[in-house]
């Protein structure tokens, strides 16, 4: 088997700056499974498709080309346009978790992270890596961070790339889109059984990165 590293965990914890270096230092693969939801999204409220329409929505995850071109930055095409940018936006982050929420959508876009971890070593950066998508990746981490330092780190991500940020707005929209993440009946958030917790408050990304890579060089 390919190798393959799952990092779960809630919004803002940290998982995707950590799984680059850490795909960076193994040189394996970083693959973003929240922009995949991200890019149905978008295109869901391009195309103004009611959020509750399940079958729509799946049929849209099915139509959908969605490619994930190199590391840092990652680069995000939907149906060959770039749409990295776009995929960020307060109004798409607000949306993705009912969208994440649809058994159909989510069959699409897993299937297609298998494919990806079958054709190539990968860090693969979601909720349900270690869970759902790669239950036999061989090593799981799941990374946490108190609620208040993780819109920090948020607040501080969107404002560096020029966004306006109300910090209130946003600890509201983390904490409901945990919420969501958590309590819906498919895979939902949670630590697979076998996973390492690494709480990440007050831990530097270089420390994170280490204690990951020290873990898997086991
Ligand atoms: O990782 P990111 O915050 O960009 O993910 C956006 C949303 O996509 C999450 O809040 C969650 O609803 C959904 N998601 C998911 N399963 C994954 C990755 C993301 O349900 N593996």
């Amino acid at each position: 088997d390919k190798l393959s590293v799952a990092i779960d965990g809630p919004a803002g914890a940290g998982k995707s700056t950590v799984a680059k270096q850490v795909a960076n230092r193994l040189n394996l693969v970083y693959i973003d499974t929240g922009a995949m939801y991200r890019a149905v999204t978008l295109k869901a409220l391009r195309g103004e498709v009611d959020l509750d329409r399940q079958e729509e929505l799946t049929g849209l995850a099915r139509q959908s080309r969605i490619d994930l071109v190199g590391a840092t930055p990652q680069r995000v095409f939907l149906d060959g346009e770039d749409v990295t940018e776009e995929i960020r936006t307060p109004e798409v982050s607000r949306s993705v978790s009912l969208v994440a929420m649809v058994p159909g959508v989510r069959e699409v876009l897993v299937e297609q992270q298998r494919r990806l971890a079958e054709e190539t070593g990968v860090v693969m950066d979601g909720r349900d890596i270690g869970t759902v998508v790669l239950p036999r990746a061989q090593a799981k981490f799941f990374l946490t961070a108190s609620a208040e330092e993780r819109a920090r780190r948020r607040a501080k991500e969107l404002m560096d790339k020029g966004y306006t940020i109300d910090i209130t707005a946003l600890t509201e929209e983390i904490r409901e889109r945990d919420q969501l993440d958590s309590n819906r009946t498919v895979s939902p958030l949670v630590p697979a059984g076998d996973a390492i917790i690494i709480d990440s408050s007050g831990m530097t990304v270089e420390e994170v990165v280490h204690r990951i890579v020290a873990e898997i060089k086991q």
